[in-house]
């Protein structure tokens, strides 16, 4: 071989090399740039750009399908397993939910995680779609890391997909409002969305548009509801419930009070209710020098007595008016006291003077060493109890001990929800104080029960 011809041939040969290392090494740096861009270093899954820009795909391929899902999952309190195992255990946990999906669902799911821990889900339903939602939250209630196992809660909404639908983000969106309704809910971890879902949210929504509103036009209303003292018949307490005049409509607070209960917006309207009260109180005081009057009870939520400055409010609220706490009485629902800073709260609000009911007895799982360390006045008789004494249940027993637990320890009795005389003769047999129900009154407004008390 000529020696120029060599020299061509080594030339060619070393940029050949040269050229396929540069392939080489930019595939690479591609393949990198394309797990920064889409895959999740902790589950090794997609991210969310992988999760829209394959959904995008999905829907535009979807032909005849019928049972493809979105869903998004999240884990409940993941912030306090992270607290108490630490972060590492943490991405180990997002990992394994990661695995438990890839292995329940088929190889085509599009599975990623969104954010935080939060996955999301895009899927073809080969069997019954209830059946694979139970077996997800089932291995992931049990989910096992390293041999050990944790009790994990998620929450997790579905969205079937219909057949000409194409765009991603409002179907996640529909997949979400399913995720947002089952949230926090302890019996059950997932949801389908559908159209009542849609109508309720909605109508959730509305509320809170117009809530803030409300209180300013003073659109609540204070009713009251008279309680029977069993031994004199007269009306001697009553309890203030509220209700929402909208227009010429009363929406019932069932309507709006867990709403507000979940966006706080109740700590707002239960100061106000109170100050009606109060001033309500100030004014009968003037008008009927004569009468005593009647210990007015509130309802306080949960949310409300856990805020600093509860106890202090409702004091100044209570003394601008010229009224002695123990003259209005706080209601608290028994599931409310299953906590334990409520309890010391009790004990707070009670120093400052205030009448405590707990209210829903019954219904809750506060023990009987728990009302011996309460401070409280009164407990109300949930309703539930009262309906058993038509039946001749063996629930008529449990009416029975706790009146007569009650007054072992001094605390004084309500039932609620009396609505024959029946059930009046029980209770009156039993010694229970006081009875509230639609036997006697519904709740009345401000001026139907003056009217009543005037005529006692
Ligand atoms: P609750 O505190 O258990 O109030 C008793 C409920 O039972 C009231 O319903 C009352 O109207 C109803 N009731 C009384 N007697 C009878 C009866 O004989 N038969 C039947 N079927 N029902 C009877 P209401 O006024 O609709 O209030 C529902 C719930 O809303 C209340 O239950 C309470 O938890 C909440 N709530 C009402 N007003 C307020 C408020 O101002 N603040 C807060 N935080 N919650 C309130
Ligand atoms: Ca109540
Ligand atoms: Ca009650």
């Amino acid at each position: 071989m000529k020696k120029n011809n060599k020299l061509k041939l080594l030339t060619v040969s070393i940029i050949t090399i040269v050229s396929s290392y540069t392939v080489i090494s930019n595939r690479k740096k591609e393949e990198k740039l394309y797990k920064l861009a889409y895959i999740d270093e902790v589950t090794k899954l997609g991210n969310k750009n992988f999760f829209m820009q394959k959904g995008k795909e999905f829907l535009e391929n979807i032909k005849n399908k019928t049972n493809n899902y979105l869903m998004v999952l999240d884990i409940d309190k993941f912030k306090s397993f992270n607290k108490r195992y630490g972060h590492q255990k943490g991405n180990e946990l997002l990992y394994t939910i990661g695995q438990i999906l890839t292995e329940i669902l088929s190889k085509e799911a599009i599975i990623a995680r969104l954010a935080n821990d939060a996955f999301g889900i895009i899927f073809e339903s080969r069997n019954d779609i209830e059946k694979i939602l139970t077996e997800i939250e089932e291995k992931i209630s049990k989910i096992k890391i390293e041999n050990k196992e944790y009790q994990i809660y998620i929450s997790l909404g579905a969205y079937k997909i219909k057949e000409n639908e194409k765009e991603i983000e409002k179907i996640l969106d529909k997949a979400l409002i399913a995720h947002d309704k089952i949230k926090g809910n302890y019996n059950k971890q997932y949801m389908i969305y559908n159209e009542t879902l849609e109508k309720e949210i909605e109508k959730e929504h509305n509320i809170e548009l117009n809530m803030q509103q409300a209180l300013e036009n003073e659109e609540f209303e204070v009713y009251y509801q008279p309680k029977i003292n069993v031994k004199t018949n007269k009306i001697e307490g009553a309890e203030a419930l509220v209700r929402w005049k909208k227009e010429d409509k009363i929406i019932p607070p069932s309507d709006f009070i867990p709403i507000f209960e979940k966006n706080q917006f109740i700590i707002k309207l239960d100061t106000y209710i109170l100050k009606k009260v109060c001033k309500d109180l100030e004014e009968w005081k003037k008008k009927y020098k004569n009468i005593s009057m009647p210990l007015v009870s509130v309802n306080v939520s949960k949310e409300h007595l856990t805020k600093e400055n509860f106890k202090s409010e409702y004091e100044s609220i209570v003394k601008k008016r010229g009224i002695t706490p123990n003259e209005i009485e706080i209601e608290i629902t028994e599931t409310a006291t299953i906590e334990k800073d409520i309890i010391s709260m009790i004990k707070e609000i009670k120093e400052t003077g205030f009448t405590i009911s707990i209210d829903d007895f019954g219904t809750g799982y506060s023990s009987l060493s728990m009302l011996q360390d309460m401070p409280i006045d009164t407990i109300k008789i949930d309703k539930i109890f009262i309906d058993q004494i038509n039946l001749n249940d063996t629930k008529k027993n449990i009416i029975e001990y706790i009146i007569l637990i009650a007054k072992k320890l001094k605390i004084k009795t309500v039932a609620e929800g009396v609505e024959n005389k029946k059930q009046v003769e029980y209770l009156k047999k039993l010694g229970c104080d006081f009875i509230q129900g639609y036997y006697y009154f519904k709740p009345l407004t401000k001026k139907e029960f003056e009217n009543q008390m005037n005529d006692r």
